[in-house]
């Protein structure tokens, strides 16, 4: 089975109510794809400018992840977004967001990456998500995220993608957005009919649900005491729910299931730390006793 991932790979700087980090690594893509590698060896698909740490490319290849679609431009600046989050950790403010090198940017896939199983448009602008689409021979699974952001700015081009993908990822703010529904499950049903055969609502501490035409299943968050940075949540779910699909192979229900437990477990974690710090000493072990700590929490 293959994963590639396209999305941003980014400087962050992060503000909340305790502490603010000033340009440190973050994007979609880094962690989706930084998540999946405990379960696959995802293929990245971005972009970066010179000023990009060679000692962080150097990680993401130590833990696994194909930099062959990671375009490096001579000169360029790395996309750049900073945000800041209130009380609510599930609340954030844009407070600024630099495309840099994603302006314009127009990949060609290498021919290793254009037959994948699962392809995850992650978080980026959705004329990108098309012109990776257009690239591959159709897909097992097409999976999409996106932000208020895209959602506002270019809805036309992301009900475009939204038609072809397979598994859609949103939160609540999102899913209410998108369907001009308050009430979460009617707006999880009112997905379904615009293309996707799942859809998945990330509820921040408190979980998540997970929709198909015919069931509808929810599971809880980790009792996480300190979220140190919420960043790169959302992202780190996707990447692992994808990931672990991606390793077993199937999308039988008891397989959907787990991955949604694997998206909450990686979720828990990396908002443990600022930035993508907790992935630089988890280890696969730390992934399975969470994994085995939420099953715990919710069996009766
Ligand atoms: P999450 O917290 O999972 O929603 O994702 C946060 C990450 O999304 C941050 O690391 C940002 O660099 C990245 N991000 C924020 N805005 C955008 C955008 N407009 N396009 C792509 N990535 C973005």
């Amino acid at each position: 089975m293959s994963l590639v991932i396209v999305g941003s790979v980014a400087f962050d700087t992060i503000e909340t109510p305790e502490a603010r980090r000033e340009r440190i690594v973050g994007g979609s893509c880094t962690y989706s794809a930084l998540a999946a590698s405990y379960f696959t060896k995802p293929k990245i698909v971005a972009v970066v400018g010179e000023d990009f740490p060679k000692t962080t490319a150097a990680f993401f290849k130590k833990r696994g992840i194909d930099l062959k679609g990671l375009s490096v431009i001579p000169g360029g600046k790395t996309f750049f977004w900073e945000g800041r989050y209130g009380d609510d950790p599930n609340q954030r403010d844009t407070l600024r967001l630099d495309l840099n090198v994603f302006n314009n940017f127009q990949p060609t896939l290498p021919a290793s990456y254009r037959t994948p199983d699962i392809l995850f448009l992650a978080n980026i602008g959705p004329a990108l998500q098309e012109h990776v689409l257009a690239q591959v021979k159709r897909p097992r699974i097409v999976a999409m995220d996106t932000i208020r952001h895209y959602i506002e700015t270019e809805p036309e081009a992301l009900a475009r993608v939204l038609r072809k993908t397979d598994i859609y990822f949103a939160n609540d703010e999102e899913a209410r957005l998108m369907t001009n529904e308050r009430n979460l499950i009617r707006a999880g049903r009112l997905l379904l009919e615009r293309g996707p055969r799942l859809v998945v609502l990330k509820k921040g501490e408190h979980g998540a649900l997970v929709f198909s035409r015919d069931s509808l299943f929810g599971i809880m968050a980790h009792p996480c005491e300190g979220v140190v940075d919420p960043t790169g949540a959302g992202d780190s779910f996707a990447g692992a729910f994808l990931g672990y699909l991606d390793r077993v192979g199937n999308l039988r229900v008891s397989s959907i299931r787990r991955a949604a437990v694997y998206g909450g477990v990686l979720a828990s974690l990396t908002i443990e730390d600022f930035g993508i710090e907790r992935y630089k000493t988890l280890k696969p072990a730390d992934v399975e006793d969470r994994f085995q700590r939420i099953k715990k929490f919710v069996s009766i």
